[in-house]
């Protein structure tokens, strides 16, 4: 076994090495040209697709030329391994998982992709792994299939140097991750009560930016739910509504920030049209000018592209160029 040794990156910070993870992409021998060295555009690709979002089930996944992880498996094992082959991913080129926490919609299919396709492996810290034993209806074997990370200390995988952050959410040890590729940062945030100061860290150096807008304040208050549910959807440590979604995005907005994907919208307390129009209006009302994410004449000349992820079907196969 390789001798554990950490290295200190630019910002202080302890990374991982790759040879940590016996299958992640080894690190450029020297003289070897790094990605961000790299002129060719086509090159440093960043691709992104979302196989569901919301209490129903998540999964998406994030790849470069070095391969790709999924993040979360709360979606139909079958599907995101057809979504992927169809758009030219083969599974050997995804590394594994990472768990964002222990809720079953972000956790369900995690076993069965992992026993069918044995070189993935699942990365999530030591207490959402516990968390995930504990649960009924998933094998312990799971960890076998286990490497640890932490949260703030970077590791690396397919090409990109990642991070997870803390965020408040009533599961086993919640967190987003920041995927930092040839200098642009992908970041999720899903199920999350509140944004923290390391959540709002993070999310404000993104350059595309997943981040939830669960319910509709109105719809949420007058709806079918019980109300000690909806008290717990209202704290600190259940979901975001799309005002907060909204005046945040509206606060952190620079022009580094090039895509908004809206995710873990309610089925039964939001519509995509509310969840959209609350982020559109608040940008909007500091100049933003926004497109829909079609890649139009529109959408190309306007500051930000803002999309409302599906619950159920996939999106589009998105890919982002420097
Ligand atoms: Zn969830
Ligand atoms: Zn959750």
């Amino acid at each position: 076994m390789a001798r554990r040794r950490t290295v200190i990156n630019f910002a202080g910070q302890m990374t991982i090495p790759f040879e940590e993870f016996g299958n992640a992409h080894p690190i450029p021998a020297p003289g070897e040209s790094a990605d961000t060295a790299n002129d060719n555009p086509a090159t440093r690709v960043i691709n992104y697709i979302s196989f569901g979002s919301g209490s129903s089930g998540n999964c998406c996944y994030v790849g470069t030329r070095h391969g790709g992880f999924l993040i979360d498996a709360g979606v139909n094992a079958e599907e995101v391994t057809d979504g992927l082959k169809a758009n030219g991913v083969k599974l050997e080129q995804v590394k594994g998982i990472l768990l964002t926490h222990d809720h079953s919609d972000h956790v369900k299919y995690a076993y069965t992709l992992l026993r069918t396709n044995k070189h993935m492996r699942l990365f999530c810290t030591n207490r959402v792994l516990n968390g995930l034993l504990r649960r009924h209806g998933i094998s312990k074997r799971i960890k076998d299939y286990h490497v640890p990370i932490f949260k703030e200390i970077p590791f690396r995988l397919a090409g990109t140097e990642i991070t997870a952050f803390d965020v408040p959410h009533d599961g086993t040890d919640n967190m987003g991750f920041s995927v930092n590729y040839d200098n642009r940062n992908f970041v999720i945030a899903t199920d999350l009560g509140a944004v923290t100061e390391r959540a709002r860290y993070y999310m404000s150096r993104a350059t595309y930016l997943v981040i939830e807008a669960n319910y509709d304040l109105q719809m949420l208050l007058y709806g079918p739910y019980p109300e000690y549910l909806k008290a717990r959807i209202r704290t600190e440590r259940g979901h975001l509504d799309n005002t907060d979604t909204a005046a945040f995005l509206k606060e952190i907005w620079s022009t580094e920030l090039k895509y908004v994907f809206l995710c873990h919208l309610s089925k039964d307390n939001n519509t995509p049209t509310k969840a959209l129009r609350a982020v559109r209006e608040a940008l909007e009302s500091r100049g933003v000018t926004i497109g829909d994410g079609e890649e139009t004449l529109r959408d190309r000349q306007a500051d930000m592209q803002l999309i409302a992820l599906p619950r159920f079907e996939p999106t589009r196969w998105y890919v982002f160029r420097p």
